[in-house]
């Protein structure tokens, strides 16, 4: 895996807005394009980056397929849902304790991501997502956690929970993973690091999962100096094992058009964290060169590989 961005996405895209409106981006230019910002990335000498676009944010395994077949950058994908306004109509009414009362509908479908492949493609996730930024968590993040808890055991990949940083869910999210039997190690609360409240870092870390300081150059959100301030104290205080970091980029993004996206995180790159930031971040006391070689190469390794089933082999591939 080598130096690995533990969150980045390759596209986001409202997809029946693309479909529809088929103006609204080149598909082609797109892939060319996200292939060109990976090859710079492993020109800066990362080489793989996990790709957590999942159901809700547009993916589309074909277009992923696309990009890495011009890259020499890795690419490990997500499943999940991004339950960002609940969960979706396709399940909203099916399921334990809804209007038709049957087994989640969701499970099977995550699962079979990961043992066959997404859409038939062969291509099998690494990991599982779900998303909550009510706080506190609302009925259709315990939906979640219990179904990707359920897609956890079967298959030992790493849950991968989107928090509110703010006002800060995180706690609560480990809490109903963790009481649906995920350990809380194999736990990552995406997006902890926009906090600035020390206390509440910690009291997450304490819980044993891992934190996303996965939103670097998203300055807007959380300047760098403060996420920075906050990760060499984590290290400092022992929980350097537990701190993924990433930029949460997207070579492209269909909320914003490029140009409003480029104003308002003039930063955002797949290269700022290497390029920008560790340089940074180095002057932190309590942080030297091993220390990013943790948090670069070491936690993702152990959080995309440890407790999976291993593949089937494939004869002949
Ligand atoms: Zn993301």
């Amino acid at each position: 895996m080598g130096p690995t961005l533990a969150h980045e996405h390759l596209f986001v895209l409202s997809q029946e807005f693309q479909h529809n409106y088929p103006f609204l981006w080149d598909r082609e230019r797109g892939v060319a394009e996200a292939a060109a910002q990976l090859e710079r990335a492993y020109d800066a000498g990362l080489r793989t980056v996990v790709d957590m676009t999942v159901i809700g944010q547009g993916r589309d395994i074909e277009l992923v397929r696309a990009v890495a077949d011009r890259t020499r950058m890795n690419i490990v994908v997500a499943t999940g849902v991004y339950t960002i306004d609940g969960i979706p109509p396709f399940a909203r009414f099916r399921g334990p304790g809804c209007l038709v009362e049957a087994p989640d509908p969701l499970i099977d479908l995550l699962t079979a991501d990961i043992t066959d492949g997404i859409a038939g493609s062969g291509i099998r996730a690494g990991v599982v997502k779900f998303a909550c930024e009510r706080t506190p968590p609302d009925d259709s993040a315990r939906r979640m956690a219990s179904a990707v808890a359920e897609v956890h055991r079967r298959t030992g990949v790493a849950v991968v929970v989107h928090c509110d940083p703010f006002e800060g869910n995180g706690l609560e999210l480990v809490a109903l993973l963790t009481g649906e039997g995920v350990a809380s190690d194999r736990v990552v609360v995406a997006h902890a690091g926009d906090s600035g409240d020390l206390d509440t870092l910690r009291a997450l870390a304490d819980t044993g999962c891992l934190l996303g300081f996965d939103r670097y150059g998203m300055t807007a959100l959380a300047p760098d100096d403060q996420r920075n301030r906050m990760l060499a104290a984590l290290v400092r205080a022992g929980h350097g094992h537990q701190i993924l970091v990433s930029q949460d980029h997207a070579s492209h993004i269909d909320y914003l058009t490029t140009e409003q996206r480029r104003e308002l995180f003039p930063d955002w790159s797949y290269t700022h964290l290497v390029e920008r930031v560790f340089p940074q971040l180095l002057r932190e006391p309590g942080v030297d060169e091993s220390t990013l070689t943790m948090l670069l190469e070491d936690n993702p390794r152990r959080l995309l590989t440890a407790g999976r089933v291993p593949a089937p082999l494939e004869v002949g591939a």
